[in-house]
C-alpha cells in the first residue's frame, strides 16, 4: 500500500507517523541511534511533539532529556526538520490544535506480546535422544524481552535443524558409552575458575570438534599414526590411551583421591556435576581436568607443528601452580586471602597459606 500525500488536519495528523515515513521527511530520524531514542522517549508521531501543557511544540531541552541525550542539538533539528516538511494547512491546524489544547494523540496501546519458539515436532519424528539439536527443549519465550542468547540459540538450531537433529551431541558415546546414570557435565566445563580458552578446549573435546589431521591427510602425505608413540590415532588414542599420558593420569588419580574421588577416563572426558554440598571441591576438580585437557592438547598441537616433545604432566603442573600463584597474589593485594584458602588450598592438596600469609605449593 502506498501514499502519495501526509495527512494535513485532525487526529490523522497528530498520529502521522515521525519514522519511516516517506510523506515527512524528518533526515535526521533516519539515523538508527536517533530512531531508537525517539521510540525510547515515545515520540514517534507528529502529535507527540506538541506540549499541550505549555501551548507550544515540545521544548528540545526536555525532549533531550526524554531521548537520553545530554545535548539539545538533535531534538532540535528533528524539530526543525518535521516543522519544514510539514505542508503550510499542517502548520496552520497544528498552531489552532495548540492554542485550543484539542484534539489530542489518539493514545496507542503497545505493541502486542508476540510469543517466539520452535513449532511443536511432528508425533511420528521423536528426537534422537542424545541429538545434538537443543530445539526440544526450547520453550516459546515473549519476544521482546528473550535474552539475546535465547534468540541466537533458536535461530541457530532452527537453520541448522536437519544436520544438527541426526547429530549425537558428543562423539564419545559410542568411543565410551556413558556407564548408568552418568550424563556428559557440559555446565561443569565453565565456571568462575576456568579460564575460558580452558573452558573452551574442555568442550570442543567432549563434542569431538578437535582436530585429527584427517582432513589434512586428503592433501597432503601426513603419517595416520601418533606422533609420541606410534600407535593409529584415534580420538581416544589421543586423549586417553596414549602411553605419553600415563604419568599425568597417574598424578591425576593421586590428585583426586586426596578429594576421595575416583579418577576414571568417564569422569575426564564426561567431567564432574557439581553439587551444591561439595561446591568448591567439584569446581576445582573440574579445572584441575580442564588444564589437563589443555595440556594434552597443546602438547600435541607442539609436537605437530615443531617436532618439540613437552612432558604434558610437567605442563600441567605449571599451568596449576601459575593459576594459583595468579589468583593468590590478587588475594593478597585484595587482602581476601580468606577466601582464596576457601577456594583453593582445600584439604591442602594443591597449596596451603601459612600463618604469615605466604604461600606454599604443595603440587
Ligand atoms: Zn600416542
Amino acid at each position: 500500500m502506498t501514499r502519495s500525500v501526509a495527512a494535513t488536519e485532525g487526529v490523522d495528523l497528530l498520529a502521522e507517523p515521525l519514522l519511516h515515513n516517506p510523506q515527512l521527511r524528518v533526515q535526521v530520524a533516519e539515523s538508527r541511534s536517533v530512531r531508537q531514542s525517539l521510540i525510547l522517549a515515545e515520540v514517534t508521531r507528529v502529535g507527540d511533539l506538541l506540549d499541550y501543557d505549555r501551548g507550544d511544540w515540545l521544548d528540545p531541552l526536555t525532549l533531550a532529556r526524554r531521548m537520553g541525550l545530554s545535548r539539545p542539538h538533535i531534538p532540535r533539528r528533528v524539530l526543525q526538520e518535521a516543522k519544514a516538511a510539514l505542508p503550510p494547512a499542517a502548520r496552520a491546524y497544528l498552531d489552532r490544535v495548540l492554542l485550543k489544547g484539542t484534539p489530542r494523540p489518539p493514545s496507542t496501546p503497545g505493541p502486542p506480546d508476540l510469543l517466539i519458539g520452535p513449532l511443536p515436532r511432528r508425533p511420528n519424528r521423536p528426537p534422537h535422544p542424545f541429538t545434538a539439536s537443543q530445539l526440544h527443549e526450547l520453550q516459546p519465550v515473549c519476544f521482546q524481552t528473550a535474552p539475546r542468547k535465547h534468540l541466537y540459540t533458536l535461530v541457530l538450531h532452527t537453520l541448522h535443524a536437519l544436520t544438527l537433529v541426526s547429530r549425537p551431541e558428543t562423539k564419545w558415546r559410542d568411543l565410551l558409552p556413558p556407564l548408568e546414570g552418568e550424563q556428559p557435565q557440559w555446565a561443569s566445563l565453565y565456571s568462575t575458575l576456568v579460564p575460558r580458552p580452558v573452558g573452551d578446549i574442555s568442550w570442543r573435546l567432549l563434542h569431538g570438534a578437535v582436530s585429527m589431521g584427517t582432513y589434512l591427510a586428503r592433501f597432503t602425505p601426513v603419517p595416520d599414526t601418533c606422533p609420541f608413540c606410534g600407535v593409529r590415532k584415534t580420538l581416544a588414542q589421543v586423549y586417553l590411551e596414549c602411553a605419553r599420558l600415563q604419568p599425568l593420569f597417574q598424578l591425576l588419580t593421586n590428585l583426586l583421591l586426596c578429594f576421595w574421588l575416583h579418577f576414571s577416563p568417564h569422569l575426564f572426558i564426561y567431567a564432574l556435576p557439581i553439587c551444591s554440598l561439595t561446591k568448591s571441591q567439584d569446581l576445582l576438580v573440574n579445572l584441575l581436568l580442564a588444564l589437563a585437557k589443555t595440556a594434552i592438547y597443546k602438547t600435541r598441537e607442539r609436537r605437530l607443528a615443531d617436532a618439540v616433545s613437552c612432558d604434558c604432566r610437567a605442563i600441567f603442573r605449571s599451568s596449576v601452580r601459575s593459576c594459583i600463584w595468579a589468583v593468590f597474589l590478587w588475594a593478597a593485594s585484595t587482602d581476601s586471602l580468606d577466601a582464596f584458602e576457601e577456594r583453593w588450598a582445600l584439604s591442602e592438596v594443591l597449596c596451603s597459606v601459612s600463618p604469615s600469609g605466604s604461600l606454599c605449593l604443595t603440587l
